[in-house]
Order: C-alpha cells, then sequence, then structure tokens
C-alpha cells in the first residue's frame, strides 16, 4: 500500500510526488506517456517561451542601432531555434527525474492509469493499492467541429511547435493568451499572420484597455474580430461577422481555441468519481467527492496555468498529510508572453465592481519609468492598480510592457498579504527597475 498514487506527471503531478517524497511518504506516479513534465514541459510553457525568446532577440537585434549597436546580417534560424528548444526540454526533463529519485518516487512511465477504486488505480496490467490517491491528467487542445478542420494544413500547438520552416502565412483561430502567443512569435520573424477570434476582443480575461493596446503594438498581425469561423477548405478559412461571410488564405491555419479536461477512459465514472464537462469536482482542499482520492491542476478545470496546477498540487498533499492548507485563486498571476508581454493579479476595476466592491484605480504609462524608457525606447505599455476604496487594500494589479512577467509576483505577494497603500508605500523597491511601476503607480492614488 502506497501513501500516495498519482495519475498523471505533469506539474501537479511531479510536484506533488516530490512533496509528498519530502515529507517521507512512499509514492507511486503513473504516467501515460514516456517523459515527465505534461503539457507544460514538453508542449506548452517551456518550449513556445523558449521560441519567443529567439524571436525577441532576432526582433531586438534587427532594431538595435538606436541603442548604438550595429548588426548588419540579423538572421533567424529555425532548425537551430528548435534545436535549443528541445535541449532545453530534455534538460528539465532530466531535472524532473531527478528529482523524483532524490524523492525515492517509483514511477510507472507509458503506462494510461485508471482509477478502479477510491484506493485502487490500474496500470501495466497490475492493480496498485494507495492510501491515498491524486488525479493530476491534465488537459487536452480542444478541437472546435469546423468543417475541414481535419485538414493537413490546420495544426493544434503541438505539431506547431515542430515545424521545420516558417510558413509565409499563418491564420490563428482563437484570440486567446496561445494563440497570440504565436502571433506574436510568427510576426516577429516576418510570418503574416491573422488571428480570427469569435469575441469582439482578444485574450478576454484581460483588462480591455490592455487587450487593445497590446493588439497595436503587434505589427504584422491583422485582427478578425467578432468573426465566427464557418468551414475550413484547403487554405481556404472562411468565417463569418454580422451575417456576412468573408475568406482568408493561409499557409498554416493553428487551431487555438482552449483546452478541456483529460477524464475520459480513465474510469472515473465507474469509480463515483464527481467529474462534470469542467473537470473533476474539487473543494479548497483538493479533494474529491470520494474520500481519499483528491485532484490537482488542469484536470479540475479550476486555473489552467502550470503555476497553479503546482500551488493545487501542494494543497492536495497538506490536506493528505499535514494540517491542511486551502486553495486560494485570487492571486494568482497570469502572463502573457508577447513582445511585449503582459502581465496581471487579482481583480480587474470591473471584475472587483461586479463584486459589489466599490474601488480606486489608477495607471501610469510604463514610458515614466527610467529603466523601461532605456531599455524598450518604443514600446508602449502601461501599470493599472486597483485598490479597494474601503480598506485601502490592494486588489489587482495590471501591466503591459516587457519586464511584467518577473515583477507580477510581487503583486500577488502583496494581494496575498492583504497588503494596503500605505503599507506598501512603506516598501522601498530598487531603482532603476521597471518593479518601481507598482509603487509610483500606487502613489497616484489620492
Ligand atoms: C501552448 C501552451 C502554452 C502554455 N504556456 C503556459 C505558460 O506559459 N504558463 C503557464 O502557467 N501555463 C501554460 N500552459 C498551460 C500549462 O501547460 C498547463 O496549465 C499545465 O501543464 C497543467 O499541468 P497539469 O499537471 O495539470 O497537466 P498536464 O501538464 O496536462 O499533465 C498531465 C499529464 O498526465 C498524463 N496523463 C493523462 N492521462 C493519464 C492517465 N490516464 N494515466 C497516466 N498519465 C496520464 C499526461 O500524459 C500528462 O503528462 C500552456 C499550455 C499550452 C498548450
Amino acid at each position: 500500500m502506497y501513501d500516495l498514487i498519482i495519475m498523471g506527471g505533469g506539474p501537479a503531478g511531479y510536484l506533488s510526488a516530490e512533496r509528498a517524497g519530502a515529507l517521507g511518504k512512499s509514492v507511486l506516479l503513473v504516467e501515460a506517456s514516456d517523459n515527465l513534465g505534461g503539457v507544460c514541459l514538453n508542449e506548452g510553457c517551456i518550449p513556445t517561451k523558449t521560441l519567443l525568446n529567439g524571436a525577441k532577440l532576432y526582433a531586438h537585434a534587427k532594431d538595435s542601432e538606436k541603442y548604438g549597436v550595429t548588426a548588419s546580417q540579423v538572421g533567424y534560424d529555425l532548425a537551430k531555434a528548435m534545436g535549443w528548444k528541445n535541449r532545453v526540454i530534455t534538460t528539465l526533463r532530466k531535472g524532473i527525474d531527478y528529482q523524483m529519485r532524490q524523492h525515492n518516487v517509483e514511477v510507472i512511465r507509458g503506462e494510461r492509469a485508471r482509477l478502479v477504486s477510491r484506493n485502487t488505480v490500474r496500470a501495466g496490467g497490475s492493480d496498485h493499492e494507495g492510501a491515498n490517491i491524486l488525479v493530476a491528467t491534465g488537459g487536452s487542445t480542444t478541437v472546435p467541429p469546423i468543417p475541414g478542420i481535419d485538414g493537413t494544413n490546420v495544426v493544434t500547438s503541438r505539431e506547431l511547435l515542430q515545424i521545420d520552416s516558417l510558413p509565409e502565412s499563418l491564420a490563428i483561430i482563437g484570440g486567446g493568451y496561445i494563440g497570440m502567443e504565436f502571433a506574436s512569435y510568427f510576426s516577429a520573424l516576418g510570418v503574416s499572420v491573422t488571428v480570427v477570434e469569435m469575441m469582439e476582443e482578444i485574450i478576454p480575461f484581460m483588462d480591455p484597455s490592455l487587450s487593445s493596446m497590446l493588439r497595436k503594438q503587434l505589427k504584422g498581425v491583422t485582427y478578425e474580430l467578432g468573426a465566427t469561423v464557418e468551414r475550413i477548405e484547403g487554405s481556404t478559412l472562411t468565417y463569418s461577422r454580422n451575417g456576412e461571410t468573408h475568406s482568408i488564405d493561409a499557409e498554416l491555419i493553428l487551431a487555438s481555441v482552449g483546452r478541456r479536461p483529460n477524464v475520459a477512459d480513465m474510469g472515473f465514472e465507474e469509480a463515483g468519481l464527481d467529474v462534470d464537462r469542467s473537470g473533476v469536482n474539487v473543494n479548497e482542499r483538493m479533494e474529491t467527492n470520494l474520500p481519499g482520492v483528491y485532484a490537482a491542476g488542469d484536470v479540475t478545470g479550476k486555473s489552467l496555468l502550470a503555476h497553479a496546477a503546482y500551488r493545487m498540487g501542494e494543497v492536495a498533499v497538506s490536506a493528505m498529510f499535514a494540517d491542511g492548507e486551502r486553495m486560494r485563486y485570487q492571486a494568482i498571476p497570469w502572463v502573457v508572453y508577447t513582445a511585449p508581454e503582459v502581465a496581471g493579479c487579482g481583480f480587474t476595476a470591473a471584475e472587483a465592481e461586479e463584486r459589489g466592491i466599490a474601488v480606486e484605480t489608477a495607471e501610469l504609462p510604463m514610458r515614466v519609468n527610467g529603466r523601461f524608457l532605456a531599455e524598450h525606447g518604443d514600446e508602449r505599455g502601461v501599470c493599472k492598480v486597483v485598490v479597494d476604496a474601503k480598506s485601502r487594500a490592494l486588489l489587482g494589479v495590471h501591466m503591459l510592457g516587457t519586464g511584467s512577467s518577473e515583477i507580477i509576483y510581487g503583486a500577488a505577494a502583496m494581494i496575498e498579504a492583504e497588503l494596503r497603500v500605505q503599507d506598501i508605500k512603506q516598501v522601498v523597491f530598487p531603482h532603476p527597475t521597471v518593479s518601481e511601476m507598482i509603487r509610483d503607480t500606487l502613489w497616484q492614488l489620492e
């Protein structure tokens, strides 16, 4: 009998294994594929950010003259970029394998796990007993039921990360964060990109003013907003808007309309696990309806981000073996790693007001920041803060501009700690850094 059996070796699964192993618990981790790391490491966060960094370097090099750097033959070699991406993935996979060994985690690879009962997981033809079970089977790309979507030039993010030549043109169905990161990458390399989005604005969870500001800064990207894709015929994509039909041609079409939890064919229904379309239902301790069975990560449908998956896994392990922490979603930061990047944490003003909270807001353009101006002269950006008008506690920070991704954790810490404006004003930020934007924007409040 293991202390814990984990189904799925993505961020939720492998970090939970590590945490439980560190507590001296016996852990069995079952991963369906040959590699640990899940979507994030193998076909998500890490490969996209590795490629995006190359495209950012390329764009910087081409734009370096005003900084006094003359680069006459700037080029981009896709094969080398893919090679570097693969090396990064391999190195990080080894790191996870090392952590599993360090924490005495037993790993079964290449076998799909099946939940047989609240104490039993079937994998590799054998039944394994566990005092606790963690379901961490993650999620997959949703392929919308559009006629022609199975055409040879239609790809998902997984295939797009493996291409061996750049297309001349790319149409992206879906202007969510994944679609926009690819739009940023390919447009930076000179590919003509069209984003076709059903909503009236890209990345709907973002403060709308940041979305439109981001859109305007991505050069070489055309937007068809409020547009519903009707069909794909070869390289022609047809969409409708306000009753009118339009077509565009693209060498490659990316389907990027969302993700769904992996819950099918794993014995969940037969075992009596409470699952619906959004995923496995859990409470704030990541407990499911079956005693001893927990779920964490994308499979819960709660917050489809790797760092949220990590934290959910930690909360589950804590609920199993320690005092039991509670999962809080309010201060989970998000980042869109476009160039420029966008990051946010907590409520936008509209979200707070929907909840009946009276807010005060302030904003400052990034160009007032010395470090930002020095390093990103032509870029436009903004920092917005949202504060509870009554308690003066910080409720949200939303930033557009290079550097935001490395800073936003600070906002998460402040929101988690329920710091008020007067508390944050007493914190000293390093100068010159882009992080000062948060402090300076708060000083704009009355
Ligand atoms: C293109 C792209 C870019 C992304 N970029 C970011 C980013 O920058 N930042 C961010 O935070 N998030 C990003 N994400 C989302 C992130 O990848 C996920 O939120 C994260 O991987 C979720 O972790 P998880 O452990 O819940 O699930 P997964 O990573 O999906 O891992 C689940 C694992 O379970 C395995 N599995 C499934 N079924 C079984 C079974 N029956 N038995 C055994 N194993 C099974 C799978 O093979 C997989 O390895 C991105 C996603 C994509 C697609």
